[in-house]
């Protein structure tokens, strides 16, 4: 597996809500990923960091006006475990403050910030939606993380954490088609408002593995999961 940034990597288990198993062969206009130069390592941080900063105080909004004793400060987190395919996942701290993390890979394989902005809508709507707690789920805890991302905005307010700085225990679960559509709706709207183009974003789901209409998948095809943000978009 490539390592896309050199930084300390620290240990651990865990799984997914974006599950991307490997990387897919690019859609055919497209020229495939290579592994990035430590130039465009800095970009993608970069362009982490403004994601956040942008999408992060929509999120944030979202939730206090669709919910009513939730806590809705999102705490962004980075998962640095080596070797892992790009992913992303929602979970909550031991105080129940919302966690939403992303793995280096997935940072460094957006093609752009719209699909960011889409994935963190979409994990962002996980919590919103209180789909942990609609979900009986064993969590698998553990995972460890950067906050070197934060210094690359220029000493200003560190926005990216560390899990081992809040004490958080990170872990992911799969949810079920459901509640994948469902976060995909809102996350729409979430990345819409943060001044993002969600179809744009949801082109991601062009490159990652497709679960199709397995029985036991629990996420739904890739086709249907674009058409239904098609469909929310077209009502913004
Ligand atoms: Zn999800």
């Amino acid at each position: 597996m490539i390592r896309y940034l050199s930084i300390p990597l620290l240990a651990v288990s865990l799984s997914a809500c974006v599950s991307t198993p490997s990387p897919e062969p690019a859609a055919p206009s497209q020229s495939s990923v290579s592994a990035p130069t430590s130039a465009n390592a800095e970009q993608a941080a970069r362009q982490f960091v403004k994601v956040v900063q942008t999408v992060e105080p929509v999120a944030e909004a979202e939730c206090r006006a669709r919910t009513t004793d939730l806590n809705c400060d999102f705490n962004i987190v980075v998962d640095d475990r080596p070797g892992q395919a790009p992913n992303a996942f929602q979970t909550l701290d031991k105080n129940g403050r919302p966690v939403l993390a992303f793995n280096i890979p997935l940072i460094a394989t957006v093609r752009n910030a719209d699909e960011l902005a889409f994935v963190m809508g979409h994990e962002a709507a996980h919590h919103i939606q209180e789909h942990l707690a609609r979900q009986q789920v064993n969590a698998t805890a553990g995972a460890l993380i950067f906050g070197g991302l934060a210094a690359i905005t220029g000493g200003g307010e560190q926005i990216v954490q560390t899990a081992q700085q809040v004490g958080a225990t990170v872990g992911a679960r799969g949810y079920s088609k459901d509640f994948e559509l469902e976060a995909d709706r809102l996350g729409t709207v979430i990345s819409h408002k943060a001044g993002y183009d969600p179809v744009r974003g949801a082109a991601f789901f062009t490159r990652i593995p497709d679960p199709g209409n397995t029985f036991l998948g629990t996420h739904p095809p890739n086709a249907l999961r674009i058409n239904t943000v098609r469909k929310t978009a077209a009502k913004l």
